[in-house]
This record gives structure tokens, sequence and C-alpha cells, in this order.
């Protein structure tokens, strides 16, 4: 399968990895992604007893997860990854048309 393709400044070629996926049960809310996206993507969200994502400061908050709130401004550069310790995201190029 190609991937849609775009290049650097220096006129290399670079495949966007675009942010697909962050795995909640290994997460540990730490913000390090938070901090290293600079395209207000993410968001910390809580999640409740049930499994339901409610509010980060919401008193029914168990504990605390980084969720994908605007995938759609994901520039796929994989900051996020590079600085998670707990390798729970997953990112997928887009297919070419
Ligand atoms: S790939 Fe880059 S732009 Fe996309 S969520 Fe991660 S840090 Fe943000
Ligand atoms: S860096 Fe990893 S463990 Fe920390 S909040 Fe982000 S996804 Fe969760």
């Amino acid at each position: 399968m190609s991937s849609m393709t775009g290049i650097t400044k220096g006129g290399l070629a670079w495949t966007p990895n675009f942010v697909d996926q962050i795995d909640d049960e290994k997460c540990i809310g730490c913000g390090r992604c938070y901090r290293a996206c600079g395209r207000d993507v993410l968001m910390l969200k809580g999640i409740d007893e049930d499994g339901g994502l409610v509010a980060a400061d919401d008193d029914e908050a168990e504990r605390k997860v980084m969720v994908i709130e605007h995938p759609e401004n994901c520039i796929g550069c994989e900051a996020c990854s590079r600085v998670c310790p707990k390798d729970c995201y997953t990112h997928t190029p887009l297919a070419a048309a």
C-alpha cells in the first residue's frame, strides 16, 4: 500500500505518521505527550469507575488518561510517541487515493 508523502524543507520525502490510537490501559496520564504536541490534538480526561470518560478534574475520575480530542489537527510528527514512557501510541500514514 502506498502512503501520502510530502517533502521536508530540504526536499526530502516525508511521510506523516498520524496519531491513530492511545492505549488507555497503559496510559498513566503523565501529560508528557500533551506538552510535546504543538497542534492541539490531545486532551487529558478522567475515567470513572464504569470506564466512561469524564472531565479530568471531575470528582468521579478514578484515574487520568490522554485522549485524541482533535485528530484532524495532527500533522503526523510522532513527537507524542517519542516522549511517551508507556508506549501507548499507534500511528498510521494516510493511504494514497
Ligand atoms: S503526531 Fe505530532 S501533531 Fe500528531 S498528536 Fe502526535 S505530537 Fe501531536
Ligand atoms: S505520554 Fe503516554 S503515558 Fe503519558 S499521558 Fe501521554 S499517552 Fe499517557
